[in-house]
This record gives structure tokens, sequence and C-alpha cells, in this order.
């Protein structure tokens, strides 16, 4: 019966776009092909970008689009000749699904950068000509390469998030050293900011918050920060001047480089993962006196998607989330435009198409 096993129910946001309500559909996957595998996805998280895509703010978009790049579930079948994944498997898909796998960065096991363009989970154009759709179904079929292990002891739920939100602060947590020793600033405690702080903590760093008001304070200090500071507050400014070897941006608002630059340590690193979509600007002089980066980091490579998997399994990190049935996602949309989410909606797949 292979055309049943080819058809999942999904969620959708459907022409005319952009900004449609997501609604119910039913959804063709590809047969799978020898190094294929298919997923039955348990819960996908939802991630601000999706909400960005849907409403067609990061330019052009493809509809009816199904949103989800936060994808943790069960594999239900493999190709012919996969021999990384097996029926029964725990795994999760995040940001890619394809790369050429022969460019210089693909070689180097960073995909996200691959020469050729790699494809995106979701409102992305496969190497096939086909369109293609995320996780908010109960199945994806997706290229073995593409698929990482989620470790025993981290629930799928929670583990969901680190596809996207834990590689994109994992890896320049990991490539700026992050440790013992090194102070880092995590900026904003949303979805990405809340699992920064617990892998950087967990690396050995001491971290401090640095949110625009004390509202999440406690939680700040409950994820294992030593000092939360409210960026409101002037003073802090001050307080903090020449602190931090590392300050990992999470926010997409603007805000005034110069002063955050100015918490960094001499050889100091600002790192963006946030995007406002209005130019940054900054002085030259703010990185000069005291040899200074200012840089951005995009998610990460396959193999580094593992390591952060199995790095957050070993120290029992995963997202705080909220668990949401399929009818609820429209509210949840809504309430993550306005940051009323702690700090991650997930959605149970299973209740798709129960409403
Ligand atoms: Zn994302
Ligand atoms: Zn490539």
């Amino acid at each position: 019966m292979e055309d049943l096993i080819s058809q999942t129910l999904a969620i959708h946001v459907p022409p005319p776009p952009p900004g449609a309500a997501l609604e119910p559909t039913t959804l063709e996957r590809r047969e799978l092909r020898p190094d294929d595998v298919r997923i039955d996805i348990a819960y996908a998280g939802i991630c601000h970008s999706d909400i960005h895509q849907a409403k067609e703010e990061w330019g052009s978009a493809i509809f009816p689009m199904v949103p989800g790049h936060e994808i943790a579930g069960v594999v239900s079948e493999v190709g012919s000749g996969v021999t990384t994944h097996e029926v029964g498997d725990r795994v999760g898909v995040g940001c890619m699904v394809d790369s050429c796998g022969e460019c210089e960065y693909c070689r180097a096991g960073t995909e996200q950068f691959c020469l050729r363009g790699n494809v995106q989970t979701y409102n992305g154009v496969g190497f096939d000509g086909e369109n293609t759709y995320g996780g908010y179904s109960q199945q994806v079929v997706v290229k073995d390469h593409f698929v990482c292990r989620i470790p025993e002891g981290i629930g799928l739920d929670v583990a969901a998030p680190l596809l996207c939100a834990g590689i994109t602060t994992y890896s320049p947590l990991n490539r700026w050293n992050a440790g013992p020793g090194k102070k880092v600033a995590v900026v904003g405690l949303g979805g990405l900011g809340h699992v920064a702080v617990r892998i950087a903590v967990a690396m050995g760093a001491e971290v401090t918050v640095l949110s625009q008001s004390l509202k999440k304070q406690e939680d700040g200090l409950r994820l294992g920060a030593e000092d939360y500071y409210a960026t409101s507050d002037e003073s802090t400014f001050t307080t903090l001047r020449s602190s931090f070897d590392l300050i990992l941006n999470t926010v997409s608002s603007e805000i005034p480089v110069d002063s955050y630059l100015a918490m960094l340590r001499v050889g100091g690193a600002m790192v963006n993962v946030g995007a406002p979509s209005a130019p940054l600007s900054y002085s030259a002089f703010s990185l000069i006196g005291g040899n200074k980066v200012l840089t951005g980091s995009m998610i990460g490579g396959l193999p580094e998607t593992q390591e952060m998997l199995d790095f957050c399994a070993e120290h029992g990190i995963g997202a705080e989330v909220e668990t949401i049935s399929a009818d609820q996602v429209n509210t949840a949309y809504e309430r993550v435009q306005n940051s009323d989410v702690r700090y991650r909606f997930v959605i149970d797949t299973a209740t798709i198409g129960q409403q």
C-alpha cells in the first residue's frame, strides 16, 4: 500500500499569502530513494523564522507552506542503501535536507555554506525541482545524511527545538571557546537565549544574561546564569564595561552595537545570531580599541549538529517547551510575536487532523 504510506497529515499556510492562518491539509511525501529515511514525526518546534516566512517577511516564499525545521521523531522506514539509521531510531531534522555533498564546505561538514546552496527543510526547492515541506506534519522523508540521532535520555519534545535553536547557539559558543574561565553574555532570554544559557553553563563558562528587563531574571538564574542585568538600565553598560570574552546576541531588534562592544574584554568577540531587519551600525574605533571581533553565525553543519545533540543529552539539556495541539498553532504564532512563550512551543503532531 505505497500510496497510503506516502500520504501524511500536515498543517499548512494556504495561498493566498502572506500571513493566512494555518489549516489542516494532506500532503504527499516522496517514495523512498535508496538513501532516504522516513520519519514518523512526534514533535515540531515553532521557530520565530517559521512566522517570518509564513508572513513572507524574508522575501518571496512558496505557498502553500508547511513550516517546521525543528523536527523530532522515530524512523519508520529506510531506503535500501541506508546504513546509518534503522527503523525505531529516535532522530531529528533541522534546517537543511540536502546539499551538493561535493564542494569544499560540504566536504568540511559545513553544509549550511554549500556553494550550490543547501536545500531548506521547507519553503525551499530540492535538487529534484520539488518544493520542500517541513515538520508541521506527521511524517517526512529526508536524505539519510541530514538525519541526526537523538540520544536516549533526552525527550523528543524537548529535543525538537535543539535542531534549530540548539545548534544556532552551540556552534558559536563552541567556535569562540565558551568554557571554564570564560565570561559569556547571552543577549535575550527567548527561544535561542534560554538554550544558549544552558549550553554555555554546561561548557563551563560563567554566564550573564542581558535582557531588556528583569522580568525573566528568576528563570535566567534557574537556567544556570550567575548574573542577570536589564539593558533598559543605562548603568548596566558602565557596570559591565570590559567584562566579557564573548557576547552572543540572540535578539532581532536593533541594539546600540558600540555599547555592547564596550562590554567586551580585549580580544573578545560579539556574535550575532539574531537578525534585525535594519542595518546595524558601529564605530570602527569600538573594534580597534581592543582588537575586538564582531561576527555572525549560521546554524551548524551535520557533524556539529550531532555533536550538539550528544552534548545536550550528556548534560541533560533540553529546551523548555510548551506542548500544543495542532489547532492551537495560530494562537501560538501570535504569542511568539508577543514574546509570550517560555520558551518554545512544540506541536504534538499526533493531534493534526483531530480538530
Ligand atoms: Zn529556526
Ligand atoms: Zn556543497
